[in-house]
């Protein structure tokens, strides 16, 4: 079981394995080399290569370095961080079940170290939403139930994904084998994303500093937020793209279309500065007002930090608009720019933040 374990350490069965190992994290931490090394390994990839890295050899090591690779991403505890390790955990599942599922090589036995589907489906309360076709004109197609098949897919991009472009009846989706093995991909990423980040314990907290440091400094490097907003307005959610192209024709905005664009902008890290410089254009906008504005919604000089609105309040004020598939999965702007931003292209961003080098250097 070991074995099965430290290949998908995510299944219920591993977290008790990892109980009954009768070890505290604290003194793993502090006394076991290998599994610390694999944990960072784990992290880092998942942050460089959106992968986990080469597994060990020896179980015991794998499968503990899981739950210290989780307490390493809680005591950085970013956004970004979260998303890019749980995609990574869940790919390189899915790359071990898929091959799993073609490998017939393995009798299936106490010892085996593989999973079928109905093991995942069953790992994750689908068995009861997951009913195989068995068609002659779709031997390998699928139906699943509606209710389960909306929360998986909620973070797929492609317009196939959409409710809309699919033969719902009766309560269920159609889905080809393929897309089946997709959406469990899903639900691995969720298992691994959800409860992080949790409290680490101050010794452990102690023991993973330097860890703790090498992971920052990854992503300090491609801490994208501090930059990203002079330098990817294309990726701007539609209603801040519009909002911010009102303002540079020098339209006049009401209170309410400010304080979104403004926050907005404050949110992905943009200095007051440079808010000012691109509000400039706009005659409408007086340079003190704005700068007050922005340090008050900032926080500066208020108690307060605000946020951006959330889509649901953009719509009551008319302020959403042109949305795209995205939108449709999304509940709040940020949340819209961070998955542009996760799921970009890192050689696209870097060409965006030289692009925007450039054009400063131009301007200077
Ligand atoms: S759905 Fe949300 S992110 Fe999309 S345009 Fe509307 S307010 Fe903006």
């Amino acid at each position: 079981m070991k074995r099965l374990h430290a290949r998908y350490p995510f299944l219920e069965g591993a977290r008790e394995a990892v109980a009954t190992e009768a070890v505290d994290l604290a003194t793993i931490v502090e006394q076991d080399g290998a599994v610390v090394d694999r944990a960072r390994e784990r992290v880092l990839s998942s942050l460089e290569d959106g992968e986990t890295g080469e597994p060990s050899r020896d179980s015991r090591v794998e499968l503990l370095s899981y739950p210290v690779a989780r307490v390493l991403v809680s005591l950085v505890a970013e956004r970004m961080l979260i998303r890019k390790y749980a995609r990574a955990e869940a790919e390189a599942a899915f790359d071990r079940f898929t091959a799993d599922f073609t490998d017939t090589t393995e009798l299936k036995s106490v010892e085996s170290s593989g999973v079928d589907l109905e093991d995942l489906l069953a790992e994750f309360d689908l068995v009861d939403a997951v009913h195989p076709i068995g068609d002659v004109d779709d031997p390998d197609g699928y139906r699943i139930d509606v209710g389960a098949y909306l929360p998986l897919s909620s973070d797929l991009w492609g317009d196939e994904w959409l409710l809309v472009n699919r033969a719902l009846a009766d309560g269920r989706v159609p889905i080809s084998e393929a897309e089946l093995l997709t959406l469990v991909r899903e639900a691995v990423r969720e298992r691994v994303e959800d409860g992080l980040p949790f409290d680490v314990p101050e010794s452990i907290a102690e023991s993973l500093e330097p860890e703790a440091q090498a992971v920052r400094e990854v992503l300090a490097d491609l801490d994208l937020t501090r930059e990203i907003d002079t330098v990817v307005p294309d990726l701007f959610p539609p209603c801040m793209k519009a909002l911010l192209d009102d303002i540079q024709k020098g339209e006049h905005l009401p209170h309410h279309s400010r304080f979104a664009i403004t926050s907005f902008l404050t949110s992905i890290g943009m200095e007051t500065d440079e808010i000012v410089d691109l509000y400039r254009v706009n005659s409408s906008f007086g340079e003190e007002m704005t700068r007050y504005q922005t340090d008050h919604i900032r926080g500066d000089t208020s108690p307060t930090d605000y946020s951006p609105p959330s889509c649901a309040t953009m719509q009551s004020y008319g302020d959403c608009v042109n949305k795209d598939d995205l939108c449709e999965r999304i509940p709040h702007p940020m949340a819209y720019y961070e998955n542009r931003i996760d799921d970009a292209d890192d050689d696209d961003l870097e060409d965006w933040r030289e692009g925007n080098a450039e054009d400063e250097e131009a301007d200077a």
